[in-house]
């Protein structure tokens, strides 16, 4: 009953979360209330994994870094009442060590995750994260970051205390955003969950920053707000864990098709113009104070989008080399195509007008096929399709080009032999032909001056004589200019 376990869950948090606001001015209250909320978010992770997950050390990581979080509520109730001071908190302080266990243990999980998902590396979710954050860790550098390193009022180990959670926050974004970029449409909605548990803590966590670095209290109510978000963050995590569909999030899944949609590329677009929107705020504002930051954020963005471009690019030319050799495959037999012949044979005659040495074209029918296909069925008239054309294939020299050029006819192309040789080659064929089937052919040998066209007409006239006169039997095509000792004429252009 998993279901039922995830519903009963989500009442008891949600209206955990609700009569949160409710509680009285008394602060032990209020902490044991949001410790009891990240206890339960624990459990419910713990009882997931072990009966719905598929990354079970994944989701112990969270159940970690919740446990871990939550805990620092209760150690800095304690250290405050041990010191009897309000208001913000001095950094750093004991409850920091619990509060930063989040981190790691989040970007472990996350990552053991996207590593159980991914057969193989999706380099472009992992650029088209990075380009997000980079857009989003400008602001965070010029707002949070670069006035707490020059904060004359922390200690160095306050500064990186403080640094650390920005820093973290950005790092799991990152891993968040790859996570649900590589991750095939529908999402599951566990991953949603855990995208909006991310998202709730971040937005925490920005909140508690941009007022350190006011230096300002939040208000009753709006210290409560931020409580609450961290709690609807360990509800959803938890909520995310038990959720039938957690399994699927590390289910190996096909790389996603069409991920640059217009939405995608609306937020790179937004994420590049983040910069220079910057400098724009601090131009008007009458003082650039963070131009390197700005150019160093810029710079960062444009190789990002070389490096996406250049990727796409490559994926494009992979693309469109396999459509090219697919569409100039035989589905069935995988020789060349009547597509590939009409490009290959062309330049056949150009060679042989080229190097003066004949060149001879050979026309393939099944005898009574649809006799065959009539006797044996058609799947069978398809394999013997395919392994009539294999073993010619073996029989033919390299230079030769056997081709489908549709149902059950077959040309092929034989460079420097003329009509005697070629049907030679033809008759080497017709022994080899899979269970004992018989073809009839007709060859053509070019005249040094007929197009491709005019050459394939003569071999098939030669194929119609065949047919006519009894099948099982190869005929030469006669031309104007092909004298009957078989000698070949001098190419035209002597003439
Ligand atoms: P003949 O050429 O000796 O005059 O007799 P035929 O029975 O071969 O006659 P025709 O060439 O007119 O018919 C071709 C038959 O080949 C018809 C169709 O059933 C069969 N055929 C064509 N393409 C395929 C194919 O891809 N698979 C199979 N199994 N049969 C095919
Ligand atoms: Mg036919
Ligand atoms: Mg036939």
């Amino acid at each position: 009953m998993p279901q039922l376990t995830l519903l009963l869950y989500l009442t008891v948090m949600l209206t955990a979360l609700g009569g949160f606001f409710l509680t009285g001015p008394d602060a032990w209250v209020a902490v044991l209330w949001q410790v009891a909320v990240g206890y339960l978010a624990t459990a419910a992770i713990v009882i997931g994994a072990r009966r719905n997950t598929s990354e079970r050390a994944a989701w112990y990581c969270f159940a970690v870094g919740i446990f871990a979080n939550s805990t620092g509520i209760l150690v800095e109730a304690i250290t405050a009442s041990m010191t009897g001071s309000t208001g913000l908190p001095s950094v750093p302080s004991p409850a920091d060590a619990f509060y930063l266990v989040l981190y790691p243990a989040f970007a472990l999980g996350l990552a053991l995750l996207i590593r159980k998902r991914e057969a193989r590396r999706d380099w472009g979710a992992l650029v088209d994260a990075t380009m997000i954050v980079a857009g989003l860790s400008l602001p965070a550098w010029i707002f949070i970051i670069a006035p707490t390193v020059g904060d004359q009022a922390l200690s160095l180990a306050g500064q990186l205390v403080s640094i650390a959670y920005p820093v973290g926050d950005l790092m799991l974004a990152v891993m968040v955003i790859r996570l649900y970029l590589g991750t095939h449409h529908p999402r599951p909605r566990a991953l949603w969950l855990m995208t909006g548990s991310l998202a709730a803590f971040l937005l925490a966590d920005i909140t508690w920053a941009v007022l350190h670095v006011l230096g300002q209290s939040p208000g009753d109510t709006a210290h409560r707000l931020i409580q609450v978000t961290s709690m609807l963050a360990y509800t959803m995590i938890g909520a995310a864990a038990l959720h039938p569909s957690a399994r699927q999030i590390a289910e190996q899944d096909r790389p996603p098709a069409g991920r640059l949609n217009i939405i995608m590329i609306c937020l790179f677009t937004s994420a590049a113009l983040i910069a220079p929107a910057l400098l724009i705020f601090e131009v008007v504002q009458g003082r650039v104070t963070d131009g390197l930051a700005i150019a160093v954020g810029s710079i960062v963005m444009v190789l990002l989008v070389a490096t996406r471009s250049s990727q796409l690019v490559r994926r494009l030319e992979q693309q469109a080399t396999t459509i090219r050799a697919m569409s100039h495959t035989d589905d069935l037999t995988g020789l060349p195509n009547r597509r590939a012949w009409v490009i290959e044979l062309p330049r056949a005659i150009e060679r042989a007008r080229r190097d003066g040495v004949p060149l001879s074209v050979a026309m393939l029918d099944m005898d009574h096929f649809k006799l065959f296909n009539d006797t044996h069925g058609h799947p069978a008239g398809d394999r013997l399709l395919t392994a009539a054309g294999a073993a010619w294939q073996q029989r033919l020299r390299e230079v030769d080009y056997l081709a489908r050029y549709g149902g059950e006819e077959f040309l092929v192309l034989l460079p420097d032999a003329d009509g005697v040789r070629a049907g030679q080659v033809v008759d080497r064929l017709r022994s080899s032909t899979p269970l004992g089937q018989t073809f009839s052919a007709g060859v053509a040998t070019w005249d040094g001056r007929e197009t491709s066209d005019e050459l394939v007409a003569r071999a098939d006239s030669a194929l119609y004589t065949a047919k006519q006169t009894g099948r099982d039997r190869t005929v030469l095509a006669l031309s104007p200019r092909t004298d009957l000792n078989g000698q070949y004429p001098a190419p035209a252009r002597d003439r």
